[in-house]
């Protein structure tokens, strides 16, 4: 056996968490030898949901769930922690501006960094999944200067998901054939889904899906707008998918990327070999060697369609982040 892992999922009684903490104490994400102390990291409204959801995970008697802990003070909950899955923001309520859910989400990032800097593992990996993920990720890593930036992730394997899953369709073929699937900038309607260096059965999308108006249009937006559209017809935001995607976005740092593909995951951009501004979380190509750190993809191939949507998308996250200048001590 291996010795014991801890990780921390804070929005622990939301939805999100629901599917995610199953599939954790269930052994699918760390491996079957690998056993797992649960930390829900909750809010005081919320405590007694969180003690319900604790209560669940007990009695399903997983064999690798060896410690389920509950908690509202993130310098208990982080002790040691390896992994941070850091799900819990507040949703954007009816007529709230942007800038206010930056600013009241920030404020959690900002302790939650400070907390992770006290008290986690100096090795810990930290996904931020609630929004707006990507500048939730540069106001904690930045509050905690003593963890490698290039520890901490945002969220945008969900998007690549939905990439792949149109590509497939519209091909014609099973999803497993669709390969180097970049998502670029921002978990939000600015993301640019890459379809110029996406392969399908290893060829170009381009040479397979010829229709490039569909590709250009059609596709991008149907990305970029299906978190949108999926609260539209079902009231909520997605759950189930997104706790998929984070177990992909885990088990691709913890094991080897396969030859010549990538995936994709928002990180800190300082040393980029693309040109994106320095000092931003932008999600971009990266690969494993199963170790749990990452590197970049480097012989990508940045065209001019490309080019100009990641000028916007860049251009988003670096308003987002003068807006939280205050909680990023610049
Ligand atoms: P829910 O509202 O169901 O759950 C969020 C939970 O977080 C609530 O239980 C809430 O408790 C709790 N919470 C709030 N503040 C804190 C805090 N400071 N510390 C710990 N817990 C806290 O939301 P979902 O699970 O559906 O979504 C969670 C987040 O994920 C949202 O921000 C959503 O936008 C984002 N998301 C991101 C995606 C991505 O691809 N990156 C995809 C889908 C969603 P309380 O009762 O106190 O409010």
């Amino acid at each position: 056996w291996k010795s014991l892992i801890r990780v921390v999922v804070s929005g622990a009684a939301g939805m999100i968490s629901n599917h995610l903490l199953f599939k954790l104490a269930s052994g699918e994400v760390f491996g079957p030898d690998q056993p797992i102390a649960l930390r829900l990291l909750g809010s005081e409204r919320s405590y007694q949901a969180l003690e319900g959801v604790a209560m669940e995970l007990e009695d399903s008697l997983y064999p690798l769930l060896r410690e389920v802990s509950i908690g509202v003070n993130p310098y208990d909950v982080f002790e040691d922690a390896e992994w941070a899955l850091l799900v819990g923001a507040k949703p954007r309520g009816p007529g709230m501006e942007r800038a206010a859910l930056l600013d009241i989400n920030g404020q959690i990032f900002a302790e939650q960094g400070k907390a992770l800097n006290a008290v986690a593992s100096r090795s810990v990996k930290v996904m931020v999944v609630g929004n707006p993920c990507n500048t939730n990720a540069l106001i904690c890593l930045k509050n905690a200067p003593n963890i490698p930036a290039k520890n901490f992730h945002a969220l945008t394997r969900l998007d690549e998901n939905r990439a792949k899953c149109q590509l497939a369709l519209k091909a014609g073929v099973f999803y497993d054939k669709v390969s180097n699937v970049t998502i670029w900038g921002n978990h939000s309607t600015t993301q640019v889904p890459d379809f110029v260096n996406a392969k399908i059965n290893g060829v170009p999308v381009k040479k397979v899906i010829t229709d490039t108006k569909w590709l250009e249009q059609e596709f991008t937006e149907r990305v970029q707008k299906r978190g949108g559209v999926l609260i539209q017809k079902w009231g909520r935001s997605s759950a189930a998918s997104t706790a998929v995607s984070i177990v992909d976005g885990i088990r691709s740092l913890i094991t080897p990327t396969p030859e010549g593909d990538w995936f994709s995951s928002g990180v800190y951009t300082n040393g980029n070999p693309y040109g994106i501004a320095e000092d931003i979380v932008f999600s971009m190509p990266c690969r494993s060697k199963g170790d749990g750190d990452y590197e970049l993809v480097k012989d990508v191939v940045i065209d001019d369609f490309l080019r100009e949507r990641l000028k916007k998308t860049e251009a988003e996250l670096i308003a987002e982040k003068r807006c939280v200048a205050h909680l990023t001590g610049e």
